[in-house]
């Protein structure tokens, strides 16, 4: 019973059994966010591990959602693209916040969470070959996808200075070469909370438009920006049409359960996209694609409170981590910050895995070591990221715990 074996000859010419995992996804293994999510659970620690807020978005949002399910409204298959009052509600947000008018009969397109449509921009616009560049550290699904894509993935590293991780253009300027497809873009980016100002996005669209590239830029934190603003890459001079722009609920409502996410592109790009999308799920989320068109249309004074409440608990926990003895790189956007383990010494120097697999036996915190979002580990050895999005109490308390670190010590 060959078929049934999972040893792990990935050779293809030895006589060993054929492993039950293709080549193109063998180095990925659990998700990191389901690994620290487990531990969590089975240690009874603060989760700032996974990026899910501990508290519900707005309850009238959650009303709505109820109300379309008691109304049978999306309760049998939705349209292919999304139903049209999400599409015009996606529309008008990109015209109402950035000026950015978008056709929502042709130019969205509803998927399964940010995450089907990562996986489906690159299933439908990558070959077997492509490069693909991507900011790292990277979301780790963009590797996974890129890989099922059947592309290669070219990492452009960002790198820490005066506090803050910063992307070198002229390195991403080197990673283009004839092969290159498109770029993988992330602003706000997760993990470093880096959010790329106007001139690096205008830099990097006259690169995209000199070297004819293709960009799928994930904008799902974008109104989870705390210093400088967000602005859409799609804005910039000759990027309308060879730009998709994705986001998603989850985040900025705080439903990260209902997974529903969107892009939006010229019609020509939106076809294609929904060609992989349509095979992946088809349709998702019926009754909860109304409620998010409700969402979308909340005042901007949601958007300013989230992002103020937001604001405060960055600052709590990075000064908290700072005086845990932990070197913190500031982020101006999502609800993750970075920082560096090494200052706080032994037992496990500067290993990110080892200190996260030990913190919560030693102090009871849950947190994610950033060598998993690079291709070079050693790079990103000495880097944990900590999520925000928890109600106060729970950071100070977080914070409390994370002290015994400071004297090298456990609680
Ligand atoms: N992109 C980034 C950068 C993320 O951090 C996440 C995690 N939520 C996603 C995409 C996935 O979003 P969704 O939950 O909407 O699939
Ligand atoms: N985006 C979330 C994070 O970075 C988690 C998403 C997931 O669990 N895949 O923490």
């Amino acid at each position: 019973m060959a078929a049934m074996t999972s040893t792990a000859d990935t050779s293809g010419t030895s006589d060993a059994p054929r492993p039950l995992l293709n080549r193109r996804l063998a180095e990925f293994g659990t998700t990191i966010f389901a690994e620290m999510s487990a531990l969590a659970l089975r240690t009874g620690a603060i989760n700032l591990g996974q990026g899910f807020p501990d508290r519900d978005g707005p309850d009238e949002v959650r009303e709505a959602a109820v109300r379309a399910l008691r109304d049978g409204r999306g309760n049998q298959y939705p349209p292919g693209p999304g139903v049209p009052e999400l599409r015009q509600a996606v529309t008008a947000h990109q015209q109402r916040r950035y000026g950015l008018p978008y056709d929502p009969d042709t130019e969205v397109l509803v998927t399964a969470g940010a995450t089907e449509a990562i996986a489906a921009s690159l299933l439908a616009l990558v070959e077997p070959g492509d490069e693909v560049i991507a900011l790292e550290p990277y979301y780790d699904s963009y590797a996974a996808c890129i890989a099922m894509a059947g592309g290669r993935r070219v990492p452009v590293t960002l790198r820490p200075r005066d506090g803050a991780y910063h992307l070198d253009l002229d390195e991403l300027r080197d990673a283009v070469t004839p092969r290159t497809r498109l770029i993988l873009l992330n602003t706000p980016h997760n993990p470093t909370g880096t959010v790329l100002t106007r001139e690096e996005l205008a830099a990097i669209a006259a690169l995209a438009v000199e070297r004819d590239l293709l960009v799928v830029t994930d904008e799902v934190y974008e109104h989870l920006v705390y210093d400088g603003e967000h602005i859409p890459l799609a804005s910039f001079p000759g990027m309308r049409e060879r730009t998709v722009t994705i986001s998603s609920a989850g985040k900025t409502f705080s439903f990260t359960g209902w997974k529903v996410g969107w892009i939006t592109a010229s019609a020509a790009l939106v076809a294609a996209v929904r060609s992989a999308k349509q095979y992946l799920t088809y349709v998702s989320a019926g009754p909860f694609q109304y409620a998010v068109a409700e969402a979308l249309a909340l005042p901007d004074t949601y958007f300013d409170g989230l992002r103020a409440e937001l604001t405060a608990k960055r600052d709590l926990l990075g000064t908290g981590l700072a005086e845990a003895g932990f070197d913190v790189y500031r982020p101006s956007g999502t609800y993750f910050v970075t920082t560096d383990i090494r200052p706080l010494g032994a037992p496990e120097g500067g290993d990110g895995f080892a200190f996260c697999r030990a913190l919560p036996e030693r102090c009871g915190v849950v947190a994610i070591p950033n060598a998993v979002f690079y291709d070079d580990r050693a790079a990103g050895a000495p880097f944990v990221r900590f999520a925000f999005c928890k109600r106060t109490e729970v950071l100070q308390d977080a914070v409390d715990r994370l002290k015994v670190l400071q004297k090298g010590g456990s609680a």
